[in-house]
């Protein structure tokens, strides 16, 4: 079984006074995916700078944050109070992290947030230094250390992202360009769908047109990083499912959709085929109100017009956590193609899709 750290806010800081050098906020296991927030797009490339480049341009105290992977102290950092209205970026290269809605006060010293903008703008690693169990978070773009990510928080997302003052530079939003900010249109967007087996759903988002990345795993239940085993067993409440990061420039919510109610079964309850129990429901984990209307409206559209015969059963749940199964479980169609149950189960789903979709399919 998993083991879960609690502490309370004043043994946090107690811990951090005793260990600064480990960012102490030790709370539950965090996913290895985080919730994100489809609001701001920059430019991702890489950036690749030696130690002497980053020492002349950081302080010496965000050298040893950001490139040395340290911890302020806590109550230490200028942004931890900070209300204003403004982005949030990487102090190292520019990549904006956060925006001002997503900062909430966790009074565990350093400033935190609930989510990330969209974009695969912030990195995951598991780090077990210091004795503990913990996901460290960095910049994407320049592999800068930020904090750690904890699934304690408050908010709807469940989601703490525990971030050093140093780390960040934030920019008001009376100073951002005219294009910072909400109203760009985000460069990649994230949704999250149970359709029984993740194993078929996978494998033919795999093969639609603007779909960036697909990820098997499990959300919506109450265990942390749990196995595939764990959810077999129908008990952690989790639903297997695909979390898919996609070009809304090229394809849409509306189309990923509509794939998702042509390849399983969205009136079948708690099952698909001889795939039985609630791991595999039909699901939608919504992130935003946008996503929830999109979805709501499909689902009206299907049932106001009998589509099916029978009412649709899917259900709409906000988004808290995705937690990528194991490596086997990933691309498995593919890996896989001569096992009986991708031949006679996800064979026929895919030559459906194709059928349906064929002009929308990625061009090998
Ligand atoms: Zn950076």
């Amino acid at each position: 079984m998993k083991t879960i750290y609690f502490l309370s806010a004043s043994m946090l800081v107690l811990l951090a006074c005793i260990s600064l050098s480990a960012c102490a906020q030790t709370g539950s296991t965090a996913p290895a995916t985080m919730p994100v927030s489809p609001e701001v797009s920059t430019d991702q490339s890489v950036v690749h700078k030696t130690d002497a480049e980053w020492k002349k341009q950081l302080s010496n105290e965000q050298y040893y944050v950001l490139r040395e992977k340290g911890t302020e102290a806590p109550y230490s950092g200028k942004l931890l109070l900070n209300k204003e209205k403004g982005i949030y970026k990487c102090a190292a290269c520019g990549n904006e992290l956060f925006s001002d809605d997503m900062k909430f006060d966790s009074h565990c010293g350093w400033p935190s947030f609930d989510r990330e903008i969209a974009g695969g703008k912030i990195k995951t690693v598991e780090d077990n230094s210091h004795g503990m169990q913990r996901t460290e978070i960095m910049c994407a773009r320049c592999g800068g250390h930020l904090g750690h990510l904890f699934n304690d928080g408050p908010t709807e997302t469940g989601m703490r992202y525990c971030v050093n003052s140093l780390s960040l530079e934030f920019v008001n939003q009376k100073d951002l360009p005219a294009t910072a900010g909400k109203a760009v249109i985000p460069a990649t967007d994230t949704i999250t769908l149970g359709g029984g087996c993740f194993w078929c759903v996978e494998a033919v988002y795999e093969m639609l047109d603007g779909v960036k990345s697909v990820e098997s795993g499990f959300s919506g239940g109450t265990t942390v990083k749990p196995s595939y085993a764990d959810v077999c067993t129908g008990s952690t409440g989790h639903a297997e499912v695909v979390q898919l990061v996609y070009d809304p420039a090229v394809t849409s919510l509306d189309e990923i959709l509509k794939v998702f109610f042509t390849v399983h079964d969205p009136t079948t309850l708690n099952r698909q085929g001889a795939d039985v129990g609630t791991q595999y429901r039909s699901v939608i984990f919504y992130r935003n109100d946008a996503q929830r209307n999109t979805a709501k409206s499909i689902i009206d559209a299907l049932n106001k017009d009998d589509v099916y015969g029978k009412p649709v059963v899917t259900q709409l749940d906000a988004f808290k956590a995705f937690y990528k199964a194991e490596d086997y479980h990933q691309d498995y169609y593919n890996q896989n193609k001569s096992e009986p149950y991708c031949r006679m189960v996800i064979q026929p789903k895919i030559e459906k899709f194709e059928k349906l979709f064929k002009d929308r399919l990625k061009k090998m």
